[in-house]
């Protein structure tokens, strides 16, 4: 069967990519169609990313599945992929054509015979908070990480039960099909490759950093990525963009863009994407409330090629407001109403806007930054990306651990680094 995640070790394959999102998934996929062995490592329960968060995407504006169902699908059809989900790169030592990788695999408590029935649920009595909708939402600590999930299998978070697995015994006992695995063991497996691909994406810069826009203060303040959750139909509120601290409509919203963005104290460089997500999210909540008032505050707005298009479609909606403004300051003026300061960045003259809600447009930080590629050769550059130099040493970057990008970007990435470790590799 394809995809097992079998446990052999050593194993070895044509290339190992780390990261199961659009870019290493395509990284993955275009290799594997072209007949080499690949071995995908995701650290998260399930593969898709950042992208299966979203509600819609664009350039299509359509919802993630009808991108990443169709990858799944080439998934299982290709028994030359193998993947390893909760799992993470320990080390990578060798040279490009013959890598050693140390994945630590840990254990995820449910087998493969998990048919999502969802009978354990009750049975457990231990709640988390769901990193899926950034804490919107609660799951018991034997979920199913999203109602998309690849693979479509319950996991266990046992931080959640404090690292005590006896507190499933319940669950265990009334699972139907004996998929739960009260001593499924952590595993260090180790692989022989001929290459690597980098494509670890990113994480949502910590809004609670910036000081003067109270993220965390104000319930009513939230992030772009929140909203991306709210607006989705699988999110915490289903799909109704409601206000956190009430549960209304929000009738008039503010989006502040460049939020922790291109600021030496913050973020340095420009995400390049938040822009086309807030004028994106302005357009699920005109469909959502055809009477609301949005309030875009941009430096500039940038909107590169085609995306031209989309700015000057919604800048038509008289309902929209696009101001050029630095947000200064968010201020809570009662019953979950806040106040947005900004400065005109031209003039300097300073407005006021209330507001029910407003929305963060924060950026894209590399998870290489935190986590970067455990090899003393692989640079990063002085953000957190990979250097575009990693490449010539055997490990390639792709999507946004290489630089802020888009989906259609990043897959273009993938099949770049799929072609080049082929390239790699026949010369050899
Ligand atoms: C608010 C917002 C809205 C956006 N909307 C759009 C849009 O509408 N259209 C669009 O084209 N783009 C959009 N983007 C950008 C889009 O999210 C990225 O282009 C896309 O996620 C890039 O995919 P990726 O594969 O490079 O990374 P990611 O989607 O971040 O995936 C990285 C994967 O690597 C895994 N991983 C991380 N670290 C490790 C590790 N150490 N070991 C193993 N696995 C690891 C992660 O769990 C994840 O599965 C938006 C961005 C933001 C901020
Ligand atoms: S672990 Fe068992 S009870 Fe829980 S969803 Fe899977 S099959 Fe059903
Ligand atoms: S894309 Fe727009 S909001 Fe994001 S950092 Fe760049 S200018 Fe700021």
């Amino acid at each position: 069967m394809a995809n097992m995640e079998t446990g052999s070790n050593p194993l070895s394959a044509d290339l190992l990519v780390v990261g199961g999102s659009m870019s290493g998934i395509t990284a993955a996929i275009e290799a594997a169609e072209t007949g080499k062995d690949v071995i995908l490592v995701e650290k998260e329960a399930y593969l898709g990313g950042r992208v299966a968060q979203m509600y819609h995407y664009f350039p299509k504006l359509c919802p993630p599945s009808c991108g990443l169902e169709i990858n799944f699908r080439r998934m299982k059809d290709n028994r030359k992929v193998r993947m390893y989900t909760l799992s993470e790169v320990q080390n990578i030592e060798g040279t490009p054509g013959e890598f050693e990788v140390t994945v630590k695999k840990h254990p995820r408590y449910v087998n493969e015979n998990c048919t999502c029935c969802g009978l354990c649920e009750p049975a457990c009595d231990v709640e988390r908070d769901n990193d899926f909708d950034f804490g919107m939402s609660k799951t018991k600590a034997i979920y199913l990480p999203h109602e998309m999930a690849f693979p479509m299998r319950y996991a266990v978070d046992i931080k959640a039960l404090d690292g005590d697995i006896s507190k499933l015994e319940e669950a265990a006992k009334v699972c139907p099909y004996d998929a739960v695995v009260l001593d499924d063991k952590e595993e260090t497996l180790t692989f022989q490759v001929g290459a690597v691909v980098w494509a670890t994406g990113w994480q949502p810069y910590d809004a609670h950093k910036i000081d003067n826009l109270n993220f965390g203060k104000y319930p009513n303040i939230i992030t772009n990525m929140m909203m991306e959750r709210l607006a989705a139909p699988n999110g915490p509120t289903k799909g109704k963009i409601t206000r956190p601290s009430d549960g209304n409509e929000p009738k008039t919203v503010a989006f502040v863009q460049c939020a922790g963005s291109r600021d030496e104290n913050y973020l340095p460089y420009c995400s390049g994407i938040c822009c086309m997500a807030s004028l994106k999210q302005t357009t699920y909540l005109r469909e959502l409330y055809p009477d609301s008032q949005i309030h875009v505050f941009f430096i500039d707005a940038r909107t590169p090629g085609r995306q031209e298009d989309f700015y000057v479609k919604i800048q038509e909606d008289d309902n929209v407001h696009i101001y050029r403004g630095k947000v200064a300051e968010i201020e809570d003026i009662g019953e979950g109403n806040l106040k947005v300061k900004a400065e005109n960045t031209i003039t300097g003259e300073m407005m006021e806007v209330e507001v029910d809600m407003v929305v963060l447009a924060t950026g894209m930080e590399p998870n290489s930054r935190t986590s970067p590629p455990p090899n003393p050769k692989v640079q990063l550059d002085e953000y957190g990306f990979v250097a575009p130099g990693a490449e010539d040493i055997g490990v390639i970057g792709a999507g946004v651990a290489m630089r802020p990008q888009d989906v259609v970007a990043s897959v273009q990435d993938g099949t770049y680094a799929a072609m080049k470790s082929i390239i790699a590799k026949a010369r050899r």
